[in-house]
């Protein structure tokens, strides 16, 4: 298993490997090339009163533009913590995480969060909007943090729901809106920033599972569009949707392999479709 490890990411280094420190390098300057994500021997310990709780032992990753990633393993293996520090969320005990030739451990919460706002777009599994506010507000919100005009602000959201195909329900209430069209409006407003890097922890845990190819299907269009994808799962058949899987156990990476051949999300709901049709005749 050891060996499979660093074959996959020597592989994947070579270009992340270009990036070195970068740490005089201000968040706007940054420039854009193909190593997107460099972590190396991350560590996160949770002080819990008296008891420490490491949630990461050292965990080396490294994510090149246009990937898609699942990270799988059982609950309390460390996914979730490991996602909030790749989203500047949270930060690492000790370990480098370098984001675009960004150090991001040398930058000030100010600049974590315009990092945060500028370059990544987050989904959750429980969607996370705000129930009184429409699909359309619910989009907008990220904008709020940008001196973006009220006028720009609606047209990046409309864009934004309309690449998830939501353009007809943009003053629904997200009690108006199923599952799925709840996530497509949470993606939509991962997206309005135009992110380089979307994560998503458990994105259709908690979608029937027609509903969640359909949420896997919108990842690989921005997947195709450019957009890295990283998510977790613990589901085997949505994770074979993606093109890389890392399987984390007890805060270590323990396999990383490729995933050569990766399911096509419309292909597969076109043989469900059929399915249901053949159910209802
Ligand atoms: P996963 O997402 O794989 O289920 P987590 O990253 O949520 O795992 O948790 C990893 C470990 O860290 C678990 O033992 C969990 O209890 C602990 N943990 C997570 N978040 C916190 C926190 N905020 N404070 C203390 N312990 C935490
Ligand atoms: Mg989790």
């Amino acid at each position: 298993m050891g060996t499979n490890i660093s074959s996959v990411s020597d592989g994947i280094n070579s270009d992340a490997a270009k990036i070195t420190g970068g740490e005089n390098i201000s968040p706007g300057q940054a420039s854009f090339n193909d190593g997107l994500i460099k972590i190396d021997h991350l560590e996160k310990t949770y002080a819990m009163g008296d008891v420490e709780v490491h949630a990461l032992r050292g965990v080396s990753f490294n994510v090149v533009c246009k990937e898609f990633v699942a990270i799988m393993g059982a609950s309390g293996s460390g996914k979730s913590t490991f996602m909030n520090i790749l989203g500047c969320l949270d930060k690492p005990t000790s370990g480098t995480y370098i984001l675009d030739n960004i150090n991001v451990g040398s930058l000030s919460r100010d600049e974590l969060a315009f990092i945060r706002n500028k370059k990544i777009g987050f989904v959750f599994q429980g969607f996370n909007l705000l129930s009184r506010t429409t699909a359309l507000e619910n989009v907008e919100l990220p904008l709020f943090y940008n001196s973006t005009s009220t006028k720009l602000r609606k047209e990046k959201s409309i864009e934004a729901l309309k690449k998830v195909g939501l353009e007809e329900r943009i003053y629904h209430y997200p009690n108006q809106l199923s599952g799925g069209q709840q996530q497509r409006v949470a993606i939509a407003r991962a997206l309005v920033n135009d992110p380089s890097i979307v994560l998503a922890d458990e994105p259709t845990g908690n979608l029937d599972s027609k509903t969640s190819i359909e949420v896997m299907e919108i990842f690989q269009k921005l997947n195709e569009q450019g957009i890295t994808i990283i998510l977790v799962t613990h589901e085997p058949d949505i994770a074979l949707f993606a093109k890389r899987h890392i399987i984390f156990r007890d805060g270590k990476i323990i396999s990383d392999k490729f995933n050569a051949e990766p399911n096509k999300a419309s292909e597969v709901l076109k043989t469900i479709s059929s399915i249901d049709d053949e159910v209802k005749v």
